[in-house]
């Protein structure tokens, strides 16, 4: 159901055998926040599932803590302690969660990560790209959310806009907004990979002939 165009795979693969979950915020008869139009747990799996999609094209393995509404039962909460300790049973190598604000007069998507280095480096990367993206600048913030709080890998939380604001509500309901903003979530999430990690393929590899050329 994500896409009806065929997946064509992005050049390179420097994300091959790379860990990724990603986690849509609310859920089941948890709406989260609510707009003019819309439920916040609809954007949030919408973009998710964009973004499995950038991932799964570079090579990434990807694991969602649910990919359709039929995961959760209507009835049900997708309760954060549930989610962290199927999110630390995986063997994911970052965690990023989707999520839309909520407030009056404001918009723009933010990025908020708990503790640690490489979670405060992935925020910078990922709200670097949304800034070029959205040419908004709400800054990258410390907030003490049970997901991020007990993540054991780095973890990140991509507010990715206000859905009170009802014109970002349309641009985030608006299927290739949804394909760009995810895209860019994508490329700083793969920055930050590449920064921080060589990818194992290329440490294995021999290295390039004409490098070797004196
Ligand atoms: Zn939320």
């Amino acid at each position: 159901m994500t896409a009806t165009t065929p997946a064509t795979p992005l050049a390179g693969h420097l994300m091959q055998g790379r860990v990724v979950v990603i986690d849509p915020g609310h859920g089941g008869f948890d709406p989260g926040a609510i707009g003019r139009q819309s439920e916040e747990a609809r954007i949030n799996l919408q973009i998710a599932l964009a973004l499995r999609d950038w991932f799964e094209r570079a090579g990434a393995r990807v694991l969602m803590t649910w990919s359709s509404p039929a995961d959760i039962p209507p009835n049900r909460k997708y309760r954060v302690e549930d989610r962290v300790r199927w999110i630390n049973a995986t063997d994911g190598e970052v965690l990023i969660d989707i999520h839309c604000n909520a407030s009056a007069g404001a918009w723009g998507p933010q990025v908020f990560y708990w503790d640690g280095t490489p979670s405060r480096l992935l925020a910078d990367y990922v709200a670097e790209e949304l800034h070029y993206f959205t040419h908004t600048h709400r800054a990258v913030a410390r907030i003490d959310q049970y997901v991020l709080r007990h993540a054991r890998m780095p973890a990140i939380n991509v507010e990715v806009g206000f859905i009170t604001n009802p014109r970002e509500e349309r641009q985030l309901l608006d299927p290739m907004y949804q394909r760009e903003l995810a895209w860019y979530i994508f490329v700083g999430t793969e920055r930050w990979f590449l920064r921080s990690h060589w990818p194992p393929s290329l440490i294995k590899a021999a290295p390039p002939t004409e490098l070797l050329v004196r």
